[in-house]
């Protein structure tokens, strides 16, 4: 209750924060109707011929003032959703606790979103105890709905039918300068949200922008403020973290600022060696890469990457224990997986494909009979098969091997036979202690 109080008095509510508008003409920013998708331009146009502002806020203007092709358009506006609703057909409501619009075109989802203000009322827009928004739920004015945004970079709005750009806080000068600046005192604006800390680190990896100093400390002292953020809300941004392009970069600052333990309590323990740094950087920098070739991610293939280190060790325990090989490995990826639930579960969507992947790795050591050909009819070989590379290049297990799958596998089916091995099979005590990782 004292605390509240004390909030009350000495933490300003953004809502208060009052920006100083500049409207920038079409000659000095740049930007083009052109460059808006348009799905986007069409809802824009929809909104103010009936009498409504609506801009491009957000990332996309950042992005495309960066030169960056935007992702995706979020767009902003005075119109409420059940007005939104009514001059697009296509658009749905999505989400209770404050509703934005979807509205779906061929090949994208422009998200609409009423500006949001601060409340005047305790009802509207609450804090608990540490200040975080429990309560988040007020329209407001365009002002307002600026001094809510979390950094000056993204608070920037595009009108793409005057060609006007609006700019709060001073954003355009922030990308120019590529900084990441907090609107408002930055322990507030974390504490009201501390998803926010994610975010921060996300940006300046992503847009390689510098971290304000004024970010620094609390980023570094606020990640306890994670600890109560919902479960879904935290998977969704580790997965941003790790597929935006620049999952290296994300790892190294969340390892700086101590902000993987929720995330992924492993990390440090998965990197204690040379030879696991080495397997990580090249996953992470294999996802980075797709990234820029625009191929498809797969967050599950990286998890399982980042987590593999861990599940090893745990394998060869029990392997040195006597416990055979499979279910060794099948009991070391469920111990691993229960460690990483009691901060953050992966979904089930995932761990289902990374257990796989990792429950391959044994099989590729098998190049006799029939079981070559069995593991190449694997429906997620490819995967199994991109991992064992990885594990050869850190030196895990010898190059040799992922060579010799790369060969079987171009190889026509009718000219495979020479390739296999013809070891006789091993008798069952002496498999039981092979080594999880010998290749011989
Ligand atoms: P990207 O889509 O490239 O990840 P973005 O800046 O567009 O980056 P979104 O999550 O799409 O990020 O959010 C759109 C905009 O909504 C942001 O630019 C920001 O202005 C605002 N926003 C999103 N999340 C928050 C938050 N937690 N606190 C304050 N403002 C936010
Ligand atoms: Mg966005």
């Amino acid at each position: 209750m004292i605390r509240r109080i004390i909030n009350k008095l000495f933490h300003r509510h953004p809502g208060h924060i009052k920006g100083k508008l500049r409207s920038i003409p079409a000659s000095e920013h740049g930007l083009r109707a052109q460059s808006i998708s348009p799905c986007a331009l069409r809802v824009i146009k929809t909104l103010q011929d009936n009498g409504f502002q609506a801009f491009v806020v957000g990332g996309a203007v950042r992005d495309l003032l960066l030169g960056i092709p935007p992702k995706d358009f979020d767009v902003a506006t005075n119109a409420t959703p059940d007005q939104i609703r009514r001059l697009i057909r296509r658009s749905r409501i999505i989400g209770r606790r404050f509703q934005i619009i979807h509205v779906p075109c061929q090949n994208e989802i422009v998200e609409v979103t009423t500006f949001r203000g601060h409340a005047t009322h305790e009802s509207h827009s609450q804090t608990d105890e540490q200040g975080r928004l429990t309560r988040d739920n007020v329209f407001g004015t365009l002002d307002e709905d600026a001094a809510r945004r979390d950094f000056n970079a993204n608070a920037l709005y595009f009108d793409p039918v005057h060609h006007t750009l609006l700019d709060f806080f001073n954003g355009r000068s922030d990308i120019a300068a590529r900084r990441l600046v907090m609107i408002g005192d930055p322990v507030t604006r974390f504490r009201e949200d501390p998803v926010r800390l994610l975010r921060a680190i996300r940006f300046a990896a992503k847009l390689n922008f510098t971290l304000d100093p004024a970010l620094v400390t609390p980023l570094r002292e606020l990640g306890n403020l994670l600890d109560p953020i919902p479960e879904s809300r935290l998977f969704d941004e580790l997965v941003k973290l790790l597929l935006c392009g620049h999952a290296a970069t994300c790892l190294t600052l969340l390892r700086e600022y101590n902000l993987h333990r929720r995330l992924l309590p492993l990390l440090d323990q998965c990197l204690s060696t040379p030879q696991d740094q080495e397997l990580l950087q090249r996953a992470l920098a294999n996802t980075d890469e797709r990234w820029h070739q625009n191929k498809p991610l797969s967050p599950g293939f990286l998890l399982a990457a980042l987590l593999w280190p861990a599940v090893r060790h745990e394998w060869e325990i029990r392997c040195a224990r006597g416990t055979p090989l499979y279910p060794a490995l099948f009991e070391a990826a469920d111990a691993i997986l229960e460690q990483q639930r009691r901060t953050l579960p992966i979904p089930h969507r995932f761990d289902g494909g990374m257990k796989e992947i990792w429950a391959m790795q044994p099989r590729f050591l098998q190049r006799n009979g029939q079981r070559p050909m069995r593991l190449l009819e694997h429906p997620r070989f490819r995967a199994g098969f991109d991992f064992l590379v990885l594990r050869a290049a850190s030196g895990e297990v010898e190059t040799a091997l992922a060579e010799w799958w790369e060969r079987f596998q171009n190889t026509p089916a009718d000219h495979r036979e020479p390739l296999l091995t013809h070891e006789p099979r091993q008798p069952r005590r002496r498999r039981r202690h092979r080594s999880p990782v010998s290749s011989t």
